[in-house]
């Protein structure tokens, strides 16, 4: 199993999430529901995406 040979130092673990902070979390809202939902995909809440039912697990 390949391992890391070292621990990366405080610094380097802060610079890598440094750089997490700064990415926009993206939204949208569902066209159906008016929920907040990730782009390109269904509604977790009502299950549409595009205005169409897709996901049948959801409650509509
Ligand atoms: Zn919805």
């Amino acid at each position: 199993m390949p391992n890391p040979k070292r621990r990366h130092s405080r610094g380097r673990r802060d610079r890598r999430r440094a750089t997490q902070a700064l990415t926009h979390k993206q939204y949208v809202r569902c066209s159906n529901c008016g929920a907040t939902i990730k782009p390109h995909h269904a509604c977790q809440a009502c299950g549409h995406y595009r205005g169409r039912q897709v996901d049948v697990g959801a409650s509509a």
